[in-house]
């Protein structure tokens, strides 16, 4: 991909804006949503946020939302390291996601974005004691490409990941994402689809904004938690459905950028890219090229579950529509 093409990006339309958002405490229409420009810049830099996946049953005409619980858990998670109380409880939100995804009457996939952050006159810089943030959540359409065979082109980024001294890594927050987006451009502009960041250890940590495996001789393998990743819920979700479903051993330790050179089979994951084969690191070709064997039956896996079609995990969806009574 050229620079120029990545600069065309930008001025592309946009995708048409859903009706609805929330914003601290109610359902605002999504042109009526606005804040004062002087909170600009600031107020970004202690937000945290989260990216949650809503994956739509056509059989049953529901909306289900993939591990709700664990996503608003780590939200307050990631508040909590910026001293950042939460004015709502976790249930005021499971609530107030499902009233704006009903609005927005959605029947499809849906990508959700909730978003926490310090208004008003406490600029981001600021030494704060506890204080309450201000929570805003999106959502938009976002077709799920886990039936997609398409493999993504990944090199070793020159850039290193951030480590928990510095910014730490376990808070899913903005001024992290500078880090990733480093990465990203770099990539893109070399042409490759994601960079993966090693550690200032030297070892691979992730990939920009999603976690690595590698399977060799039937073993998955993936990074520490303590490598610089971000505790990834996706990550956590295919640890189990490898060990428990497919039968494949998980191990999770220090990987070495060449172990992804000689990989049977490497795959990205995270609520954003879902599970992505990876079919050459460094242009060293992995396997065959393809989605591994594995990499497919796991996003085959996957795709029923998050579809609510899989009674064992039941737990890990929540449905939308089926309870109407809630107010919208
Ligand atoms: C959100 C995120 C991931 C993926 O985490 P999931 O919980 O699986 O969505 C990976 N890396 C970074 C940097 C992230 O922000």
């Amino acid at each position: 991909m050229t620079e120029q093409k990545i600069g065309q990006k930008l001025t592309e339309p946009g995708p048409v804006s859903p009706k609805y958002l929330w914003h601290a405490g109610e359902l605002v229409e999504w042109d009526q949503a606005t804040v004062h420009v002087s909170m600009l810049g600031w107020t970004a830099i202690s937000a945290v946020f989260e990216g949650i996946r809503a994956y739509w049953d056509p059989d049953r005409q529901e909306l289900h939302i993939f591990r709700l619980d664990a996503h608003l858990k780590r939200l307050f998670q990631s508040m909590k390291i910026m001293r950042m109380t939460s004015p709502h409880s976790k249930e005021e939100l499971t609530q107030a996601l499902s009233s704006l995804l009903r609005a927005n009457e959605y029947q499809g996939d849906v990508y959700i974005q909730p978003l926490a952050y310090f208004a008003g006159g406490i600029p981001g810089y600021l030494a704060v004691l506890e204080q309450p943030g201000v929570v805003l959540m999106t959502s938009r359409p976002a077709p799920s490409n886990l039936t997609s065979s398409k493999v993504a082109h990944c090199n070793i980024s020159s850039w290193s990941r951030i480590s928990d001294n510095v910014m730490p890594p376990r808070a899913k927050a903005i001024t992290n994402y500078q880090n990733s987006r480093y990465v990203s451009t770099e990539s893109r502009i070399n042409g490759y689809d994601f960079g993966i960041i090693l550690n200032q250890d030297g070892k691979v940590s992730e990939a920009s904004y999603a976690c690595i495996y590698i399977i060799r001789d039937g073993v998955a393998i993936t990074p520490l938690i303590s490598s610089g990743i971000l505790e990834s819920i996706t990550r956590d979700s295919l640890n189990r459905l490898l060990e428990e479903e497919l039968k494949v051993p998980v191990v999770e330790r220090e990987l070495e950028r060449t172990e992804l050179y000689i990989a049977d089979e490497v795959f990205i994951c995270g609520t954003s890219v879902e599970i992505q084969g990876v079919g050459s690191v460094d242009r060293y070709q992995v396997g065959d090229g393809q989605v591994g064997p594995i990499t497919a039956r796991l996003q085959s896996l996957f795709n029923q579950i998050v579809r609510g079609g899989h009674p064992g995990y039941a737990d890990w969806c929540t449905p939308v529509y089926q309870d109407q009574k809630t107010p919208v």
